[in-house]
């Protein structure tokens, strides 16, 4: 786990890492467990319930994926935390099951900050303080962080100009909810996880990278 040795250099002292774990077997990802890992994401319901089932219990199942209102009692259960929270409606059916089974569900705010990203999911910036201030009307939902991704692109300049729109977003909101709230910062890839943490992200996510050695 060559790869792996290295992120940790990288983020130690900085960032928590999120394993993805995404088209991945149980037994690919379980040497991540028994190096120390316990914070793996998966990007679909089944998957990540599908493998919360048979892992060990003490790991903390983050959703990381579009997730669907529809989808929300199935997964509710088994997600330690959701970083894809994106609209008003997701917040409200994710109170609803959890209320159910009595369980508060950390939670971060997706947004979307590179302009290319303007169809697809997240909020925008400005309606930030908006939604985490409606979002606290929710007893069974604790937003406790913020998750974004850089843009597209190998162009670092502008990487690193969308992650620190990032970090200047979580400073706001720390600002004004408070940083014993608003503690976490998801950002940061495979491809530009450096960048990120350069940038405030204290937690990455990071699947192909630690999946892969060097000359695959
Ligand atoms: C897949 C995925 C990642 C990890 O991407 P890699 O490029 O494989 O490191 C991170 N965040 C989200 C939301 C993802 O869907």
């Amino acid at each position: 786990m060559k790869h792996y040795d290295k992120v940790k250099e990288i983020i130690a002292g900085k960032a928590e890492l999120c394993v993805v774990t995404k088209r991945h077997s149980v037994e690919e990802i379980m040497p991540f467990y028994e190096a120390g890992e316990r914070i793996f994401g998966e990007n679909h319901v089944q998957d990540l319930t599908a493998k919360a089932r048979v892992m060990p219990d003490d790991i903390q199942w983050q959703m990381i994926g579009h997730l669907q209102t529809n989808k929300v009692r199935q997964l509710a259960p088994y997600a330690a935390r959701i970083q894809s929270l994106d609209s008003l409606k997701l917040a409200k059916e994710i109170n609803k099951e959890c209320a159910r089974i009595n369980k508060v569900m950390p939670c971060f705010a997706e947004f979307h900050l590179a302009l290319e990203d303007e169809n697809k999911t997240g909020l925008a910036a400005a309606e930030a303080v908006e939604f985490i201030r409606a979002c606290r009307e929710y007893p069974y939902v604790k937003i406790e962080g913020i998750m974004a991704m850089g843009p597209h692109t190998e162009d670092e300049a502008e990487i690193r100009r969308i992650f620190e729109q990032g970090h200047e977003l979580f400073l706001s909101l720390q600002k004004e909810f408070g940083a014993d709230q608003i503690r976490y910062l998801s950002m940061g890839m495979s491809d530009d996880y450096p960048i990120a943490v350069d940038c405030g992200s204290n937690m990455v996510r990071i699947g192909t990278y630690l999946f892969t050695e060097d000359g695959e």
